[in-house]
């Protein structure tokens, strides 16, 4: 297992690197103060192409490797920066290329690319089912050339700052599926349209974000915007899940870096007892180990990453690659942190912002407890435990 040649991503970095030097770490600290949405920022990432990675080049995309549009989310979160206020768009593509119809892609696959349309929310949990997915109640109903969708989502992220939301709601009541995996289906909703048939609530969370909480009341989606076969979309958002948790991985590795960048530099500089406090055993350890333990997590990252690209079944690696990113960059926050002492805690040096930031990493899009149910049952072969 080995990182791809550094020179083949080196493009790829090196300009993103050039757009993320533009929006410093007082841009990031001033959004965070006023719970402000990183709109210059992701207006000129679109503009630019980047956020139109995974989109094929015949739709006006940048036709893009997997692992290059990691690198893209990996050197935002590495310059300070927060990709999460944009990475949707990549993580919902792989739902809309593999199962969108030809007409559906034209339709909206070249506005993407062009930046005339955000496709940036993706509604999936529900406060009574969480994790279990299969148990979610928002029902579509049917009605002519019509769905009509009443329920509730929770957490769902950037829907005021997107034209367009990927929504999965229930086809078919759970009690009449013998497969329980059946039964719910993908739409497209253009939620310009939308009026007060969907009522959005933002939910403060810990960090900048933007999340909600959504109330359909009889919200109707035409029925030409369902993606692919109707009760078919728990399958369609499992296929995605392997290019989230991998992006998902290189936005965690971005983080872990920049808290062993700042860890580094400061204990370097700060001078306790006359000498750099990473002189100390107990100071340079923990950052040496973070280092380690991230430069692994990469190596996984990026060889999950390649075998998506080659085609080839790879639900352990990017599983794997999830976990071990975002543990990674949760012991590289708390020896940041640690290494800064009181002065973590000041806004001003960043650190307690990527603190609560990269926390979320281990939580959402899925939490570490279920990518381990994953490995223990489907790589390990022992018993469900859920
Ligand atoms: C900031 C933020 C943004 C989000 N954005 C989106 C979004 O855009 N779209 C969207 O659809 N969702 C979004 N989510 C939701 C997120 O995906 C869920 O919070 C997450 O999947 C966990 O669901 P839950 O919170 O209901 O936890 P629960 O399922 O209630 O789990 C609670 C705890 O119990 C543990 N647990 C539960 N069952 C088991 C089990 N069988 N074995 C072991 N442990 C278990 C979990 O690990 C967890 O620690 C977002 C969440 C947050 C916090």
């Amino acid at each position: 297992m080995s990182a791809p040649s550094e020179q083949d991503l080196s493009a790829v970095r090196t300009a993103v690197r050039e757009v993320c030097a533009k929006y410093g770490s007082e841009y990031w600290r001033g959004l965070d103060k006023e719970g402000a949405y990183p709109d210059a920022f992701v207006r000129e990432m679109t503009e630019l192409g980047w956020l139109a990675a995974l989109i094929p080049q015949e739709y006006g995309g940048g036709g893009m490797s997997l692992t290059e549009a990691s690198v893209i989310l990996e050197e935002i979160n590495r310059s300070g920066g927060l990709a999460l206020a944009a990475h949707a768009q990549m993580y919902i593509m792989g739902i809309l290329l593999r199962h969108a119809s030809e007409e559906q892609k034209r339709r909206y696959l070249p506005d993407i690319a062009a930046g005339k349309l955000r496709l940036q929310a993706f509604a999936v949990t529900e406060p009574d089912a969480g994790s279990e997915t299969t148990r979610i109640q928002t029902t579509a109903v049917r009605k002519g050339d019509r769905y009509v969708v009443n329920g509730q989502k929770v957490f769902i992220s950037r829907v005021k700052q997107s034209d367009l939301m990927v929504l999965l709601a229930r086809t078919t009541p759970y009690d009449e599926l013998d497969d329980k995996t059946r039964g719910l289906s993908a739409f497209i909703v253009d939620l310009r349209d939308a009026g007060e048939r969907l009522r959005v609530e933002p939910i403060e969370v810990m960090f900048n974000h933007h999340t909600n909480t959504l109330f359909f009341d009889d919200l109707e989606v035409p029925a030409e915007n369902l993606i692919g076969e109707e009760g078919m979309g728990f399958r369609y958002i499992i296929d995605s899940w392997n290019a989230e948790r991998i992006l998902i991985a290189a936005e965690a590795v971005g983080d872990a870096d920049w808290f062993i960048e700042r860890a580094t530099s400061y204990a370097n500089q700060r001078v306790v007892f006359g000498r750099p406090i990473g002189a100390n055993q107990g100071v340079q350890f923990p950052i040496a180990q973070a280092y380690a333990h991230t430069r692994a997590a990469d190596l996984v990252r990026y060889d999950a990453a390649a075998r998506y690209d080659r085609g080839e079944s790879c639900g352990a690696e990017a599983n794997m690659a999830k976990l071990l990113a975002s543990e990674a960059s949760w012991e590289a926050a708390n020896v940041c942190m640690n290494t800064h002492g009181g002065y973590g805690f000041a806004t001003e040096y960043d650190v307690e912002r990527k603190f609560r930031e990269t926390r979320l990493l281990i939580t959402a899009p899925v939490n570490n407890n279920l990518v381990l149910a994953y490995l223990g049952q489907h790589v390990l072969g022992m018993p469900r435990s859920y």
